[in-house]
């Protein structure tokens, strides 16, 4: 513990860390508060993949795409889809920011820190209607050597070592019941102490209160994270006019911490929470064999090839294809009345494009582990996280023959009974197109526009007839929604200042990561182009700390 902090950090996440290792650069003392044990210090980004967006990069142009700050712009403020006079105020300025840093300093910023990323860049979110629309232009996802652990990792080391030297103290099981406003500014928290707890990383630790504190500080620094495991404040805030209704079955691409609880206690005290129905979740979702946390869920990263059928069998139309298009793919799920997909895919596509998300999916890659890399991904196989999941997946069906495919995916459907002469027809009308250059197929066509990039002639698999034996076993998945990011929250201004109902900054309070949008209460606006969320924690808690090294305090 440390007495007289000048600044309360409150949340040991990506964005926390960054704001108090800024912080200490300034020469400020810290306190940073979590109601999670220290085995839980990096909060979320230590299970993400460490994907980063950076614009025009070296890694980029090696590969040779043509990226500028202008194309960055055009697809970012295509895919926020601003509409919002009052609440995407400080949004707008955030994402122009935001994309300055991620095409300028940013790549140095983490350079400087020790980050390293991996040569091949990834093409997410490629949306696939318009130039001025949704989704990356070209491919912008690099890779951290070392996946979401090391992304903490360069943060946390200098605030460990802050802590040895006396300038940083964390409490931690301390949850933050109350902020403590006095006049007219933020002059504290408050809240309870949980009882110890020995839990590992990731699990969910109980809430029994063995005490109470009261902690104060010139400012206080909220980075408490999103809603993501908070199911029902996710219903409550549903976009079903924009989405569809929410759906029932849910799982949870975040473990339990990510409750959402601190939004409301920042709004009672007087914060301002914008954007609140713009979310980010996963149609890919899988349940995971081997959970960590509650209704544990892993995302696909999907290549292109798989084909999508809704719950009705029916094959997704443009651009719901795996990876363009996360909002729309979501709209034409949810529009059946059902809340789950399918992918059917074979041996080929699996071993070439399937990638999941999570840095304990990826052991080559978190482990910095070149062999072990360039053996599970380019040697014949599936990665084995891959392969066990088709294994052991209750999600999973493998079949020799479509028939038995179809058998199979009936018996784990939640809704309709598929007909296997309706799947044999669309699949065999699409493997038919395969045969020749000139598809009509607007998903062949996307495939054979991705494999001009040199990232993805080493991912995507080359076109085939999925019904090839030679291609086989078939393989369907069936696809849940997984809950993950919070696209709104407390609305901050450039210097991370929470903004108040009335739109003026509130003295004492300021707020980053997830739980500020990432940046100004919804830097994304309704569509994220990937890579972007990790980013936004550097940056919104990197301009906190810068801020508060600034001002006077006290
Ligand atoms: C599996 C996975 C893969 C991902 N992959 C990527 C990726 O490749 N690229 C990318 O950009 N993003 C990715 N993300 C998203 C990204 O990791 C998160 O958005 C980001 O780490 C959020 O950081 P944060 O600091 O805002 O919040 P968190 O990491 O949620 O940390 C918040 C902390 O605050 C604490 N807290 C909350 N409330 C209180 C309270 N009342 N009192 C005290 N403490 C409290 C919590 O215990 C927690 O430790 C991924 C996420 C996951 C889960």
């Amino acid at each position: 513990m440390i007495e007289n902090p000048d600044v309360i950090v409150v949340g040991a996440g990506l964005a926390g860390l960054v704001a108090t290792h800024e912080l200490v650069k300034a020469g400020r003392r810290v306190l940073v508060l979590d109601q999670e044990n220290r085995a839980n210090l990096g909060g979320q980004a230590f299970w993400s993949l460490g994907g980063l967006f950076f614009v025009d990069s070296p890694e980029q142009r090696r590969l040779g795409v043509k990226d500028s700050l202008e194309l960055a712009l055009q697809d970012w403020f295509g895919s926020a889809g601003f509409d919002r006079e009052d609440e995407d105020h400080w949004a707008r300025q955030w994402a122009r920011a935001y994309v300055e840093f991620a095409a300028g300093e940013k790549r140095q910023y983490l350079y400087d820190l020790g980050l390293r990323v991996t040569p091949v860049v990834g093409w997410a979110e490629r949306g696939g209607v318009a130039a001025d629309g949704h989704g990356n232009s070209v491919p912008r996802f690099h890779l951290t050597w070392g996946t979401g652990p090391e992304v903490v990792r360069v943060f946390l080391e200098p605030v460990l070592a802050a802590e040895q030297r006396g300038q940083v103290g964390f409490a931690f099981r301390h949850q933050v019941d109350e902020l403590i406003v006095e006049g007219d500014a933020v002059t504290g928290v408050r809240g309870s102490v949980l009882e110890a707890s020995t839990a590992e990383r990731g699990v969910a630790s109980s809430r029994t209160v063995v005490n109470q504190f009261e902690f104060r500080a010139a400012a206080v620094i909220v980075s408490s994270g999103g809603i993501g495991h908070n199911h029902e404040l996710i219903r409550r805030n549903w976009p079903a006019d924009r989405l569809g209704p929410c759906p029932e079955h849910m799982i949870s691409g975040v473990p339990a911490h990510v409750d959402g609880r601190m939004l409301g206690i920042t709004e009672a005290a007087g914060g301002r929470i914008v954007n609140r129905d713009r979310m980010w979740h996963y149609t890919e979702g899988i349940h995971n064999w081997d959970p960590i946390w509650p209704d544990h869920a892993i995302r696909i990263i999907p290549g292109p090839s798989s084909l999508w059928f809704d719950a009705n069998g029916k094959r997704m139309t443009a651009p719901a294809f795996p990876g363009f298009d996360t909002n729309e793919t979501m709209k034409q799920i949810l529009a059946t009345g059902y809340d789950y997909s399918w992918f059917v895919l074979d041996q080929s596509i699996i071993e070439k494009e399937f990638a999941l998300s999570g840095s304990e999916q990826n052991p080559d890659i978190t482990g910095k582990d070149l062999k072990l890399a360039l053996k599970s991904r380019v040697a014949k196989g599936a990665p084995g996280p891959v392969e066990a999941f088709k294994q052991h997946g209750v999600d999973f069906v493998v079949a020799d023959n479509l028939a038995d495919l179809v058998a199979g995916m009936n018996k784990i459907a939640r809704g309709p009974q598929l007909d296997l002469a309706d799947l044999e027809r669309q699949i065999v009308a699409r493997d038919r197109d395969v045969a020749h250059k000139f598809s009509k197929d607007a998903q062949l066509m996307a495939i054979n526009n991705a494999r001009r990039f040199l990232g993805d002639k080493v991912r995507v698999a080359s076109p085939h007839r999925i019904l090839d034996p030679a291609h086989g076993p078939l393989i369907a998945v069936r696809l849940n929604i997984l809950t993950r990011k919070t696209l709104g929250g407390l609305q901050t201004n450039l210097d991370s200042q929470v903004i108040r109902a009335d739109g003026t900054p509130f003295p004492g309070l300021y707020a980053a990561g997830e739980v500020a949008g990432f940046g100004g209460g919804g830097v994304h606006g309704y569509n994220a182009l990937e890579g972007t969320f990790l980013g936004g924690c550097i940056f919104s808690g990197r301009n906190a700390g810068r801020a508060l090294g600034r001002v006077r305090l006290g």
